[in-house]
């Protein structure tokens, strides 16, 4: 199946059903695809078809749903991008990627116009609300109005999405996704957790790869989707009481924001039955707490862009093991190695390997990436992890934010673990810094809670009483907040920096 028949696999069924709630307006399954089929026209008059890259860059709105169907029936690629991406970043990948078409808002034109600066040719600019001019043509006025029928030029393998990555380990990579990666990925995930026709919450940005998933899963499935242009968390509990919403995809932070909004009991969140957590660690004092207020249970998974994302996942069905990421999801299978690449028994920790249907081809125009991840069909994933005997997976940490203290391995996830749990700590990152004695010495970036007068030398002692010597960190800074991706994953890089400025 393709990602471009999406909208097909439920049309007879659902067509007049909901499928988008976005401020006050709602689109069918039916009008979605009317849209699409129109902007995908459009884009065959105005010569973007088979393997052209369209750029869409702006918040969750029904446009960049109608786009993204729009270009993949057009037989075009889409290239997301997260609107908060600064001009260079944006220029980048468009010089990367050879976008050919950027849509867009108003609200991020700007800085989409700074992206084009010395670039060789300008691609066109295609903006959703505002009025065509000499610069930028109307979405809707993109759209061709007729009952043509598109020619079918595109197969399962061909590459329906480039995905950067948010390069939080160095500069952004094309991840290639196939029609397939994408659709089995989404169905597989569906039918691991069944789950079933509803409605649920778009709060993870569909420029990412997690919330892409989502709305493909909502296709699949039939469900409705409310469109968050961003994560609100009082406007979260508004729409689940509205909605009726049984479960949604989430992200540690959000997670958090919920468990901390001091006005939760004005709304009625007892039809949430289950909320998934991916892309960054969930801390398990995070998902008792959150488990114990709202009563609906917090499953797990993981995924990277190169897997289009779902690797394993808990499920309704499956024992929730607290700190674990689940089991892997129908088609993927997943091994531990050591350095030499030898599978290890269980208990051991290794890096990750991902095969299935999932995995990426590779990165775009980077044989030399392409070929260090992927081996005898199989993806490394930098992740170090650890598997048990029923075959549930924990991630330990991101090889390379192993910190080598005086000859030992710590993994910060270990520590974070620890001080997340403290009852005066809002949230905690661990990061290695630069040390002449110790090669490299941890420092605890911690965010207190409101009030709290907690101060370093008691995070210190507390470490010490429920950690080994050597994963006791050597300072503990305070901040205000922690950087953060648009996906709510610490950057740690820009921490490691911070840190070296104080302590250093
Ligand atoms: P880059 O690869 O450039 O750093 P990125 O981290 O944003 O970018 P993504 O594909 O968005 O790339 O993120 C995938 C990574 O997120 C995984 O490799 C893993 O390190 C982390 N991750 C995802 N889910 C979890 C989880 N449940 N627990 C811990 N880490 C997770």
């Amino acid at each position: 199946m393709k990602l471009k028949d999406l909208l097909e696999t439920n049309i007879a069924e659902f067509g007049e059903y909901p499928l988008l709630f976005f401020k006050e307006k709602t689109y069918t399954n039916m009008e979605t695809k009317k849209y699409a089929d129109q902007f995908a026209r459009g884009l065959r008059k105005h010569g973007i078809g088979k393997e052209d890259r369209v750029m869409v860059c702006m918040p969750n709105c029904p446009e960049v749903l109608f786009a993204y169907q729009g270009i993949t029936r057009a037989g075009a690629i889409i290239v997301p991008v997260m609107f908060t991406l600064h001009p260079k970043e944006l220029h980048y990948i468009i010089l990367n990627s050879g976008v050919k078409a950027i849509i867009t808002t108003s609200y991020v034109l700007q800085n989409v116009e700074k992206s084009l600066e010395g670039l060789p040719e300008r691609p066109a600019i295609i903006v959703i609300d505002q009025p065509s001019t000499d610069h930028a043509i109307n979405f809707y006025d993109v759209m061709v109005q007729n009952d043509d029928i598109l020619d079918d030029d595109v197969s399962a393998e061909d590459t329906a999405v480039i995905l950067y990555t948010s390069g939080t380990t160095g500069n952004p990579k094309g991840v290639l996704l196939t029609h397939k990666n994408l659709f089995s990925n989404a169905k597989n995930s569906a039918q691991h957790n069944e789950t079933e026709r509803g409605t649920t919450l778009g709060v993870l940005p569909l420029a990412h790869v997690y919330g892409l998933t989502v709305s493909n899963i909502c296709f699949i499935t039939g469900s409705a989707i409310v469109v968050f242009s961003s994560f609100d968390v009082k406007e979260v509990f508004k729409a689940i009481e509205t909605y009726q919403v049984r479960s949604f995809s989430a992200v540690p932070a959000m997670i958090h924001a919920m468990l901390s909004y001091p006005n939760a009991d004005n709304y009625d969140s007892s039809s949430l039955e289950s909320i998934g957590s991916g892309s960054a660690p969930l801390p398990v004092a995070l998902l008792h707490a959150f488990e114990q207020k709202f009563a609906a249970k917090v499953l797990e998974g993981y995924g990277l862009s190169e897997a289009a994302p779902v690797v394993t996942a808990h499920s309704k069905r499956i024992e929730i093991k607290p700190g674990s990421v689940g089991i892997p999801i129908p088609g993927v299978e997943i091994r531990i190695v050591n350095d030499n690449g030898e599978e290890v028994p269980p208990g051991v920790v290794g890096e990750l390997l991902v095969r299935g249907e999932n995995v990426t081809p590779g990165y775009y125009q980077n044989l030399e990436e392409s070929s260090r991840v992927l081996k005898d069909s199989w993806l490394y994933t930098g992740d170090m992890g650890r598997v048990d005997d029923e075959g549930y997976l924990y991630i330990v940490d991101r090889k390379k934010d192993l910190i080598i203290r005086g000859g030992f391995n710590v993994y910060p996830r270990d520590v974070e673990e620890v001080l997340n749990a403290h009852e005066q700590v809002f949230e905690a990152a661990v990061v290695g810094i630069p040390d002449e004695r110790m090669g490299e010495e941890m420092v605890a970036c911690v965010v207190k809670k409101p009030g709290s007068a907690v101060e370093e030398e008691e995070l210190i002692r507390y470490c010490q009483d429920h950690l080994a010597k050597n994963k006791t960190p050597r300072r503990v800074v305070f901040l205000e907040s922690l950087p953060r991706n648009g996906v709510g994953k610490i950057l740690k890089t820009h921490l490691r920096r911070s840190a070296i400025e104080i302590v250093i």
